[in-house]
């Protein structure tokens, strides 16, 4: 086994619509090892979450290769990509993509729903993970009732539930305002700390200062991939 979790290598998408082909990531290599913290930067319309879709098994790519814990991702069935996306990653997303009639209990609850653990076992599961984010008390709260960065960790936890390799988040804090972005990355931080593998799209340069690397993408292709050298903020609080 290698200590690679994630590698790519040559990678090229093209979105084709119509008539016309969108050449989107050109030839793009990575390699993420296990337990890193790192983001992807880009101005908009560079192809993060097409590449973080990509990593997520949520999207094809046309050329080049894919190693997810060293097992090749090719073209596959929706369902052995399903199959592959429980076993190792957990996705946040900028909107939280909570489901709105359901308790933030329920939603965290939900991946468990789909491994057919009971309802008793599922929910007392998730109260702990919602505890672990300092939700206890908001279980029974619908995430309307719910602040933004409320609404994150729900959806932390959610991602943390099926016990992933990997969290893939998409501008984790892109609707969030700078203190709340800033819990929500110590949160981040706590994840990566019990070992999972933590890769953040952002366009924001302070959020992406506070990973251990940043791949910046340009015009589909790799500009730069450097290790972060200033002290990154150590910071304790769990917000109620
Ligand atoms: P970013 O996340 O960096 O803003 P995206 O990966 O979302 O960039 O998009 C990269 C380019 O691909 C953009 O020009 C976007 O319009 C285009 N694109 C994204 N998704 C699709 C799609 N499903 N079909 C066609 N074009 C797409
Ligand atoms: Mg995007």
């Amino acid at each position: 086994m290698s200590d690679s979790i994630i590698k790519i290598e040559d990678l090229h998408k093209s979105y084709i619509t119509g008539k016309n082909s969108l050449h989107v990531l050109k030839g793009i290599n990575i390699d993420i090892k296990h337990g890193e913290m790192v983001s992807i930067m880009g101005s908009s319309g560079s192809g993060k979450s097409t590449l973080l879709n990509i990593l997520g098994i949520l999207d094809n790519y046309d050329e080049g290769a894919y190693f997810l814990n060293d097992i090749h991702i090719g073209k596959m069935s929706e369902k052995k990509a399903a199959q592959f996306r429980n076993k190792y990653i957990g996705f946040i997303f900028q909107s939280f993509n909570l489901i709105s009639f359901k308790t933030a209990l329920e939603n965290v609850a939900l991946p468990l729903y789909y491994q057919n653990i009971s309802r008793k076992k599922r929910n007392a599961i998730a109260l702990e993970y919602l505890d672990r984010m300092g939700l206890k008390e908001w279980s029974d709260h619908l995430p309307s009732e719910l602040s933004g960065g409320q609404k994150q960790r729900v959806a932390i936890a959610r991602a943390l539930i099926s016990k992933p390799k990997i969290i893939l988040a998409d501008e984790p804090t892109g609707a969030l305002d700078t203190q709340t972005s800033y819990e929500v990355m110590d949160i981040l931080h706590e994840v990566n700390r019990t070992g999972i593998t933590v890769i953040i799209v952002t366009h924001e340069t302070d959020i992406a200062q506070l990973t251990q690397r940043i791949i910046r993408l340009k015009d589909g292709i790799i500009e730069s991939n450097d290790y972060v050298t200033n002290e990154t903020v150590e910071s304790t609080t769990i917000l109620q």
